[in-house]
C-alpha cells in the first residue's frame, strides 16, 4: 500500500485534472484556436488549486492536517478518478482505461498501430498494464498486440477462446512466449478490480464459429458509471448476452463492430438504454461503418455520439457519479457508405488502384496529445462486413501489391516500408506476385 502523503499528493493531482479537464472540455475538441485561452486557463486553475492544497498544509495543526487527510482519503479510496480513453486508431479499436493508477487496455488496433498506442499510453504516464483484454483474434483489434505485449509490462492477459492460425494471431503468441506471458479466456460473470472501479465479464457466452461473436465483452463500472463494451459481437452473440441475466445497462456504450448493422440490435439498445454512444473507425472506412440502421436507433434513442473517425481520441471521465468528456457530441450523424452502394461504386479492378491513404484523423484532444499518425494502409477493398477478417489479412484481388526485386517481399501500395522505386515491381494482385515467385507478404502491411 502506498503511504498517506503519497496518497494525498495523487488525490489532489486527479482533482486538479480533473479541473483541467473540465477547462479542455469547455474549449471544445481538439479546436487549435482555443489554444492560448484554453492554456491560461489551465494556469489560473491550477494555481488556485495550489494554493487550496498550500492553505490545507499551513493554515492548520499537524493533527488537523492529518484528520483532513484521513477523510480525504476516505472520500476517494472509495472512488477514484477513471478515464476511459477511446483512442483513435482508424479502422479498429483500443481503449485505455485507467483508475487510480492503475490501467487495462482493451484491444490494441491493427499492426501498423503499435508505436500510435505505445505512445498514447506512455504520455498518459502508462508503463504497466493490469490487464490486456484482447477482445476478438480479428487483425483490427490484435493487430498492434505483439508491440504492446512486448514494451509493457502486463500482469493478466485475457483473449477471446477463438484462435486463428494467420501471421497477425501467431506474432502474438510469440510476443506473449518471448516473455512467457500466459493467458486465458475469462468467466462470464467473473468480476475484476481495476483500483475503484470494477469489470464484470459478459461475453462469449459459448463457442462460436464465427470470431466477431467470440468477443469478449464486459461492463465497466466505477461508482455509479457504467461502461459497456462488446468488442464486435454481432446479433447472434448480442442476443447470449441479453440471455445471461447479468445486468447490462450502462451510461456509456462502445458502439459494436464499429457501428456496424450486424450488431447494435435494437433489442440490446433498449436493454441498455445508454446516454452516450462512441464509435471507433477510420473515415471513409470499406465497410460503410458507421451503418445507417445503428446511427438511426442511436439518435432516436436520444443518445449522444462520439466518433473517432470525425473527433479523433476521445476521453471520458468518471468521478463516479457523473461523466465528462474532452470534446463535446458530435451532431454528426453521417453513416458511412452502405456497403451496396460502395459496391456500385467500386471501380472496375482494370481502373487505376486507389493509392491515397485514409484521411489523417482530427488533431489530438488537448488533454491527449498524440504522436503523429502512422501511415495507414491502402483503403480496403470493398467486401461484405461478413468476410472483415480475410480482408484484413487478405485483400481481395483488385487490391496491387508493389514486389521489392531483391528480397521478393510485396508490399501494400501505402506500406511505408517500400523498397526503392528502381527495385520496385507492380503486381495486379497478391497472387500474381506469389505466383511470380514474390513469396513474402510484408510483416508490417500485411498484405
Ligand atoms: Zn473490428
Ligand atoms: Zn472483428
Amino acid at each position: 500500500m502506498r503511504d498517506k502523503k503519497k496518497r494525498l499528493k495523487s488525490n489532489l493531482i486527479s482533482k486538479m485534472s480533473a479541473l483541467f479537464i473540465g477547462v479542455a472540455l469547455l474549449a471544445g475538441c481538439g479546436a487549435t484556436g482555443t489554444e492560448s485561452a484554453n492554456m491560461e486557463e489551465t494556469v489560473a486553475v491550477e494555481s488556485t488549486a495550489t494554493e487550496e492544497a498550500t492553505e490545507i498544509i499551513t493554515s492548520e495543526e499537524e493533527t488537523v492536517f492529518e484528520s483532513i487527510e484521513e477523510s480525504m482519503e476516505e472520500a476517494t479510496n472509495e472512488i477514484a478518478e477513471m478515464q476511459v480513453h477511446f483512442i483513435d486508431v482508424g479502422q479498429g479499436d483500443a481503449t485505455l482505461i485507467i483508475c487510480d493508477d492503475e490501467a487495462m487496455l482493451i484491444d490494441a488496433g491493427n499492426n501498423t498501430k503499435g508505436t500510435t498506442i505505445q505512445s498514447y499510453m506512455l504520455k498518459q504516464g502508462v508503463e504497466d498494464l493490469k490487464y490486456l483484454v484482447l477482445t476478438h483474434p480479428d487483425a483490427d483489434h490484435i493487430g498492434a498486440a505483439d508491440v504492446i505485449v512486448t514494451k509493457f509490462n502486463i500482469e493478466n492477459i485475457f483473449m477471446s477462446d477463438y484462435t486463428k492460425d494467420n501471421q497477425t494471431y501467431n506474432e502474438l503468441i510469440q510476443a506473449l512466449d518471448d516473455k512467457s506471458y500466459k493467458w486465458s479466456t475469462p468467466e462470464v460473470g467473473s468480476t475484476y478490480e481495476l483500483g475503484s472501479a470494477t469489470f464484470t465479464i459478459i461475453a462469449p457466452n459459448k463457442q462460436y464459429s464465427d470470431p466477431n461473436n467470440a468477443s469478449i465483452g464486459l461492463l465497466l463500472q466505477n461508482g455509479d458509471n457504467k461502461f459497456l463494451f462488446t468488442g464486435d459481437a454481432e446479433e447472434e452473440a448480442e442476443e447470449d448476452i441479453l440471455a445471461n441475466g447479468i445486468a447490462i445497462d450502462c451510461d456509456v456504450y462502445k458502439a459494436g463492430h464499429h457501428g456496424s448493422n450486424t450488431s447494435n440490435t435494437k433489442e440490446l439498445l433498449e436493454t441498455i438504454t445508454p446516454a452516450f454512444v462512441v464509435v471507433s473507425c477510420a473515415e471513409d472506412n470499406s465497410y460503410g461503418h458507421p451503418q445507417a440502421e445503428p446511427m438511426n436507433n442511436f439518435r432516436s434513442m436520444g443518445m449522444k455520439l462520439f466518433r473517432t473517425d470525425e473527433q479523433g481520441s476521445i476521453v471520458a471521465i468518471s468521478d463516479g457519479t457523473e461523466i465528462t468528456w474532452n470534446c463535446a457530441p458530435t451532431e454528426s450523424w453521417k453513416a458511412g457508405e452502405s456497403t451496396e452502394s460502395a459496391k456500385t461504386a467500386t471501380p472496375e479492378s482494370t481502373a487505376a488502384p486507389e493509392t491515397t491513404p485514409a484521411p489523417e484523423p482530427f488533431p489530438a484532444p488537448e488533454l491527449t496529445p498524440e504522436p503523429a499518425p502512422e501511415q495507414i494502409p491502402a483503403s480496403e477493398p470493398i467486401v461484405d462486413e461478413v468476410v472483415e477478417e480475410t480482408v484484413a489479412e487478405q485483400p481481395a484481388q483488385n487490391e496491387y501489391v508493389i514486389g521489392n526485386k531483391n528480397t521478393k517481399a510485396f508490399h501494400r501500395p501505402t506500406c511505408s516500408r517500400l523498397p526503392k522505386e528502381k527495385n520496385q515491381v507492380i503486381f495486379n494482385n497478391r497472387d500474381d506476385a506469389i505466383a511470380a515467385g514474390y513469396h513474402n507478404p510484408c510483416d508490417y502491411c500485411c498484405p
